[in-house]
Formats: C-alpha cells, structure tokens, sequence
C-alpha cells in the first residue's frame, strides 16, 4: 500500500479511536501497565489485539523479529522494571514465524541474503534445531530469548531472583487465536 492510502487508512482509523476511547486521557499524568511483553514483528500477533488489552495496560519493550533480545528491548523491560515497578515480563513467541522459519532454512542450508536479517536469524537459529517443527521452535526460542534477557540485565535478573519480577514464556498460536499457559523462567 502507498503512503497516501496509508495515511488515509491510518487517520479513518485514528480518528474512530480518538472519539470513542478516553482511556488516554486519564493515561497523560503517568502509566502502570500490568505487564511487559516482548512478541515478534509479526502483524499477526500484536499482544495488545490478540488479549483484548486496553491502552496502558501492557508495556511492549520490543517487537523485534522472532523476539530477538536486542539491546533496546532489554532497556524498555529495565525501564518496565526499575521506573514503572513492573513485576512482570513475558516474551510471547508464536506459532508460523517467518524468522524462525528462515532460522530452520538457514540450518537446512538456506540462509537469507539480506545482511542484517543474516545476522538475526542466525542468532535464532542457534536456539533451535534443523528438525524442530515451528511450534517446538517457537517454545525453544522464547525460552532461550528470556535467559539471553536474563542474561543481559542485572537489573531483570536481580529483580527476578529477589522475587520481585517474574519472567515467563508463553506461546500464541496463530490457528486457534489462543495463548498458551505461562512457563515461568528462573536465572
Ligand atoms: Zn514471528
């Protein structure tokens, strides 16, 4: 789509919102989203649509490809946990990801060309195995994405092993629009 049909998309769109959601305007002195989820790029899988949330409820540090952490999304969940008291965090990945998929090509012998998508996705790739289907490797990675989160942040990881932030994993699934439980992550 072009952006001249792109804004006109974009402001019908906004203007519905602004007239019939005031939650923004109780939400201008300050926020206390409820949790921090971390999900892929993927249109299809936006956390706030797929779990009917409301404006200022879930803080989205990132939405980085195949959720992977990079240093931005790590600064967003400190920021979720040491100013916003947050007390927890979720990486969300989901069935039929494209980057895990061009994670499994890559381990199959079919890397992409594109050279920043190259390097993303071979991170990826070392979280799975050539043989995993995409809802294993979705679970493999989201689990090995929180540990690198972990990993990455004293401030997060502090916070969970003092029992003041939980960190967990789920799945969504794309067919059934379902969420999976959450599988808590320990440091
Ligand atoms: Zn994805």
């Amino acid at each position: 789509m072009k952006m001249a049909e792109v804004q006109k998309r974009l402001s019908e769109g906004n203007s519905k919102f602004a007239e019939s959601n005031t939650d923004y305007k109780s939400l201008v002195p300050s926020q206390h989203p409820n949790v921090a989820v971390i999900a892929c790029s993927d249109s299809r899988v936006d956390p706030i649509i797929t779990m009917s949330a409301r404006l200022g409820e879930i803080f989205v540090p990132g939405r980085p490809i195949g959720e992977a952490i990079d240093d931005t999304t790590v600064a967003g969940v400190e920021y979720f946990v040491a100013h916003l008291g947050g007390e927890s965090v979720i990486v969300a990945g989901h069935t039929g990801c494209g980057a895990l998929t061009a994670a499994l090509n890559l381990l199959n012998g079919k890397p992409p060309e594109e050279a920043a998508l190259f390097r993303v996705v071979k991170g990826l790739s070392l979280n799975i195995s050539p043989k995993d289907d995409l809802e294993t490797a979705a679970w493999t990675n989201a689990r090995a994405q929180a540990k690198e989160l972990l990993r990455r942040s004293e401030c997060v990881s502090g916070a969970v092993r003092q029992g003041r932030l939980d960190l967990g994993v789920m799945v969504y699934n794309l067919s059934t629009g379902r969420i999976s439980d959450i599988e808590l992550i320990k440091p």
